[in-house]
């Protein structure tokens, strides 16, 4: 495990952030910045947009650093 990634989730999906590999290109606060809020901590707040549009946002990632897994995909034993 990586201690420095940090995870948020919502009832659909779980977003995960790596910061020792993000670029700080702030494409995702200056795109959604309801969700990715560079001043405030939690810096991801998921309640503030549609799961489709923060999804949306986050394939935007140009470096990568920002993931998401749905919830529901949970590895069946
Ligand atoms: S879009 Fe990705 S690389 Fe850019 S600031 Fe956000 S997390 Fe970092």
């Amino acid at each position: 495990m990586d201690s420095y990634t940090n995870t948020f989730s919502n009832d659909e999906i779980t977003v995960t952030y790596e910061p020792s590999i993000c670029i700080h290109a702030e494409k995702c606060a200056k795109e959604l910045s309801s969700v990715f809020r560079t001043s405030i901590i939690p810096w991801i707040n998921l309640d503030d947009a549609e799961t489709s549009a923060v999804i949306n946002q986050i394939k935007k990632c140009p470096s990568g650093a920002l993931q998401y897994f749905k919830n529901k995909q949970k590895k069946a034993g």
